[in-house]
């Protein structure tokens, strides 16, 4: 074991370990050494931290506290994610193997825009008011908006303290408490948050977190009577069990999940952008990003070019040390993530070619590298067309006309994300308004206005985060209403 100890579930303000005692390894996959262990939670901590929870949420001393005080916090928490952002991103590189990245001045982007995302919910809930109805002098009605309760946060491993963030924001700023599930595969960044919570004041109780697996620390959250709706992001598979346990206690849920999603490049696009934009676009974090443009559609009229161009541009995603700055592409999160996109990989030799890659890199004995990868003349129906791989790998299709295109991109149980790369707006517009994401970029990628509805259609999600909607999930509404005398 090396400078870190045994890492705590964060219950009622104090970091404690698991009640059975329990522990499990935390992994580096870069190295495939184990950094530390971590508390293995299961039902009688999820039970702790829902008490803590509720205990605090009916105290009101967060819940109802004036929305100025939450700013307060909240903001206090914002600057220090930014103070700590460099410690922050060196523990997501050990724990999930996303690369340090080039030396920066201020604090790292992902850290910026984790704290972003309480910022912007401090001040929404600040500003968010009530409806009244004035229909005659005989009726006064109005609504009222409050904090709804204690929720479940249940977080993966890909972006841990941005997604985190993107969660327990309008959770926490809207006055709720929180029991926090990160995902097994990144326990150790999230000590800094509670850390952080804690120094900037947020009451004890407000924030709770149990670290562990979905199956003994998750399924007890999301059973347990007296947390109010579970926030999830993750994969289908497991939000049908949410899906399905919740309902027994009517539980509001809430689902941002995976996608296949497809960048559609037009024959009059600007392929100067276009093709680092979609190299970046399936590389970025080794391919493990819920709206990765996994499906790279090209018109055929442009299809060798790009595939030359693609190739030189994917030679920038040099698989090498994360922990080395300036390093690009890391390795997989796991061993099990390694050996899925691998058995994907076999498989695309079956229904298509690989164009290039598809190997573990040379010089790595250790860690869970795989070389970014194009998997060619593969039908758009073929199983690597279809499932989310989740690694450093595309597929690339060509397609004659929109309407081709707009059938391959809609022909996928997934709906997340689409992108358009012409330089047509009636094209773009076309395009857009018959694909069937819950998101949509033109010519760019990735860029974000924390008001919009972000999530999936179909298989990728259900409800919408961002904005008011995250105010309408994480609130109760209701109305008073009183008969008048008229003069
Ligand atoms: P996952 O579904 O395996 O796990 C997500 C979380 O759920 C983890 O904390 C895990 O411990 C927990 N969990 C697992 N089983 C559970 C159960 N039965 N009950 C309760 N909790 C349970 O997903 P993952 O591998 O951690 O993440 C990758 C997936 O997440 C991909 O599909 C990716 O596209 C998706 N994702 C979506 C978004 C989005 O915003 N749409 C963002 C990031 C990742």
């Amino acid at each position: 074991m090396t400078e870190f100890s045994t890492q705590k579930h964060f219950i009622g303000g104090q970091f404690v370990a698991a009640a059975s005692g329990n522990t499990f390894d935390l992994i580096n996959p870069a190295t495939e050494a184990c950094t530390t262990d971590a508390a293995r939670g299961d039902a009688a901590d999820i039970d702790a931290a829902v008490r803590a929870a509720r205990e605090v949420f009916d105290a009101g001393v967060w819940s109802r506290a004036k929305p100025s005080f939450r700013r307060k916090v909240l903001f206090r928490a914002a600057d220090l994610i930014e103070a700590r952002s460099e410690e922050i991103v060196r523990l997501q590189t050990l724990e999930m193997g996303s690369p340090l990245g080039p030396e920066m001045k201020g604090p790292h982007p992902v850290m910026a825009r984790s704290a972003w995302n309480l910022r912007f919910f401090a001040e929404e809930q600040e500003q968010a008011g009530d409806h009244a109805f004035n229909r005659d002098d005989s009726l006064l009605t109005y609504t009222m908006t409050d904090a709804a309760g204690v929720f479940g946060l249940i977080t993966p491993w890909n972006g841990p303290i941005m997604l985190s963030t993107w969660k327990m924001a309008p959770c926490l700023a809207y006055g709720n408490s929180a029991v926090h599930k990160p995902s097994e595969l990144s326990s150790l960044s999230i000590r800094v948050l509670c850390e952080i919570y804690e120094e900037a004041g947020m009451p004890p109780g407000v924030y709770n977190m149990v670290l562990g697996y979905g199956q003994e620390a998750g399924v007890p959250l999301v059973a347990h009577e007296d947390v109010t709706g579970i926030s999830f992001t993750g994969s289908p598979r497991t939000a049908r069990d949410i899906a399905e346990r919740a309902a027994r206690t009517l539980k509001r849920t809430s689902f941002e999940l995976g996608g296949k999603s497809a960048n559609i490049i037009f024959a009059d696009a600007d392929l100067k952008k276009a093709i680092p934009a979609a190299a970046g676009g399936i590389f970025m974090n080794s391919g493990q990003v819920c709206v990765a443009g996994s499906r790279i559609l090209v018109q055929r009229s442009i299809y060798d070019e790009f595939l030359s161009g693609f190739e030189q541009a994917a030679a920038a995603w040099k698989p090498d040390d994360p922990m080395v700055r300036g390093t690009r592409l890391g390795p997989l999160v796991s061993k099990g993530q390694y050996e899925r996109v691998m058995s994907y990989l076999d498989l695309a030799r079956e229904e298509g070619r690989i164009l290039f890659g598809g190997e573990r890199p040379d010089g790595f004995e250790k860690g869970f590298y795989v070389q970014p990868t194009a998997i060619v003349d593969v039908s758009p129906r073929a199983r690597v067309c279809q499932e989310e791989i989740f690694g450093p790998v595309a597929t690339i299709l060509p397609f004659e006309d929109a309407d081709e295109a707009i059938a391959i991109a809609n022909g996928t149980t997934y709906g997340l994300a689409g992108y358009i790369w012409t330089g047509s707006q009636d094209t773009a517009h076309y395009v857009s308004h018959r694909l069937q994401t819950g998101m949509i970029w033109i010519n760019s990628g990735f860029d974000r206005d924390l008001r919009q509805p972000f999530g999936g259609m179909k298989a990728s999600g259900l409800g919408r985060e961002g904005g008011g909607l995250s105010r309408e999930f994480y609130t109760e509404t209701r109305f008073a209403s009183f008969p008048l005398t008229p003069r």
